[in-house]
């Protein structure tokens, strides 16, 4: 018993040099960020950097013996006696609470210190890495004082590799590495069936694990084969499963079966278990060696379900009842909206935004919905330059043939539900995207009722990303789904599914309850740039896993009916028809 209460105090009092130093440059970074004097930042910095390097170890010494190491002084000696021997240190454990865990995160990030954090922290009022992220995707940092294009694209990386290595992807994130993977099974095994199964065909907004399903002659062959294959690291093969890693990360399972096996395996590796069970529970008849997944859906009485579809038994019913719904493609869409200029936060010009829709995605119209006035991070425009930007429309539209610019606003929902600007000036607009970005902390209700506010301004055409989540790292407020869903529909308002593969907002989950309403909803690239209005695909993808037909896609109208429909919706046409 005294032995091991000895052995425990050996434990609690004994410090690592190692660990000093590491507690000592943290309090020199988080000095560093509350602008404590420089010249106590340096010290500070200074003695970790000696500790961490000395022959030998700082437990045991007495105070006097500390003082007389070079680079440690007389207070850093009592800091270095406090840490040893109660394990924390008051400066540090101050400090600490008085800076956000987000900004604290921040400092694990590679490339960013103190400096730059101050500049995200203080000046861009940014106070996590999930907001981070969104920012440089947002262009937000490249000009931030002592920042740059490099930096924000370096920051980007860095971010998208921490993800990583908690062992999720966004779909976008994870598509590279599952098109080149399966490029390489194609050459591998030309004669062979082979085609991606699991969260990535079903198309899921965050991929745990990337699954392909091999049918081939030479079952035996094929796994030796993949057992060694360079492509993925750290290999391991069990039975006819192979699984590995990416070349960035992403978990791979390779399933490997008789060609024969193909269309069974693949059916049951695609559907989540519930859906699969639910579809083999109507299955009487023995499925034997099936020749197409249709096959298997015909034996369960059903037409075929596109793989989006295959959660659970949502769309069972309407399987059983031949009423799937006809899933929206990429080309039914006409046109986009909602996207930034370099009027705000965007990086490319309003002309260079209509050429780009016009001339490489063949659109007919571009909502361009700069960001409000009370978003100054994001130069949100004055009532001034809201008419500046006008003009500037009416001159491209009459310069520009076969296409309009449509003039919209993502007006800022402000903290009592109200939007940006007076009534005048909101009603010279074609459209309105009401959106939340600022006092985004705030429980269901609050949340709740400040939408509904918002969506029964009369001059909401649209509601923007409305949870504000960021996947993988911002959850977003609570909302009650159902009472803004109502209010939605009550009042003509559409609903944006954020096609930024970070938001995807509305959440597919709940697109069909929407459409039953009568909810419109509308596929929004949000782009800050050229290359963003391509983003617009995984808005297409979430909204096929949520049953979204051409029908009630706001922007698969074409520009006639489209601005038919907004004009209708201005003249208050629209709240009459629910
Ligand atoms: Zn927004
Ligand atoms: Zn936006």
């Amino acid at each position: 018993m005294i032995k091991a209460a000895f052995i425990l105090l050996l434990l609690v009092s004994y410090m690592e040099n190692k660990i000093i130093a590491r507690r000592f440059k943290l309090l020199s970074q988080l000095m560093e960020l509350h602008n404590v004097n420089p010249f106590k930042i340096r010290s500070i910095a200074n003695a970790a950097f000696k500790i961490d390097k000395l022959p030998y170890s700082l437990t045991g010494k007495t105070t006097e013996e500390l003082e007389k190491i070079e680079g440690i002084g007389k207070s850093i000696a009592a800091n270095v006696q406090e840490l040893v021997s109660t394990g924390t240190l008051t400066d540090l454990e101050e400090l600490t609470a008085a800076t956000p865990p987000g900004v604290i995160d921040m400092l694990h990030i590679k490339g960013i210190g103190p400096k730059k954090i101050n500049v995200i922290w203080h000046d861009l009022g940014i106070d996590n890495v999930g907001e981070l992220y969104y920012a440089c995707n947002e262009n937000r940092l490249a000009e931030a004082k002592g920042f740059g294009l490099k930096t924000q694209e370096e920051i980007l990386k860095a971010i998208e590799f921490t993800m990583a290595s908690n062992g999720k992807f966004l779909y976008a994130r994870a598509r590279p590495d599952a098109e080149e993977l399966l490029f390489f099974l194609r050459d591998t095994f030309p004669g062979a069936h082979k085609h991606f199964a699991g969260e990535y065909r079903r198309c899921c907004e965050i991929i745990i694990e990337l699954i392909i399903v091999i049918g081939t002659r030479d079952k035996e062959a094929a796994i030796t084969n993949l057992s060694t294959t360079a492509l993925l690291t750290n290999v391991k093969a069990e039975g006819n499963i192979i699984n590995g890693y990416s070349k960035n990360g992403l978990p791979v399972k390779l399933v490997v079966v008789d060609k024969r096996d193909y269309y069974m395996e693949l059916f049951v590796q695609t559907g989540n278990p519930e859906h699969v069970k639910a579809i083999l529970n109507r299955v009487s008849d023995v499925i034997d060696q099936p020749e197409s997944e249709e096959l298997i859906y015909k034996k369960a009485g059903l037409e075929w379900m596109p793989p989006e579809l295959r959660e659970g038994d949502s769309f069972l019913d309407k399987a059983v009842a031949g009423l799937l719904p006809d899933l929206i493609d990429a080309h039914d869409l006409k046109g986009t909206l909602h996207n930034h200029s370099t009027w705000s936060d965007g990086i490319n010009t309003l002309e260079e935004m209509a050429l780009y829709c016009r001339d490489e995605m063949k659109l007919e119209y571009l909502g361009i919905c700069d960001h409000s006035k009370s978003a100054f991070y994001a130069k949100g425009l004055s009532i001034e330059r809201v008419l500046q930007q006008h003009e500037e429309i009416d001159h491209l539209n009459k310069k520009l043939e076969n296409f309009r610019i449509l003039k919209g606003i993502e007006s800022d929902i402000l903290n009592d539900g109200s939007l940006d600007y007076p009534d005048e000036i909101l009603q010279r607009f074609d459209f309105i995207v009401a959106s939340v970005h600022s006092v985004l902390n705030m429980n269901k209700e609050k949340a709740t009722t400040r939408l509904v506010k918002a969506i029964e301004n009369p001059y909401t055409t649209i509601l923007g990303h409305p949870t504000g989540r960021l996947l993988l790292s911002r959850k977003g407020y609570e909302i009650d789904y159902k009472k803004v869903i109502d209010a939605c529909a009550a009042n003509g308002v559409s609903i944006e599914i954020n096609a930024n593969p970070l938001r995807l907002d509305l959440d597919w989950r709940w697109h069909q309850y929407a459409l039953e309403k009568g909810v419109w909803l509308a596929i929004n690239p949000d782009a800050h740039r050229t290359d963003g209005l391509h983003d617009v695909q995984y808005g297409v993808l979430v909204a096929r896993k949520g049953g979204l037909t051409k029908e009630t896609c706001l922007n698969a109208l074409d520009l006639q009916q489209l601005t038919d429909r907004f004009a209708a919706k201005k003249n208050n046409l629209l709240i009459k028809q629910f």
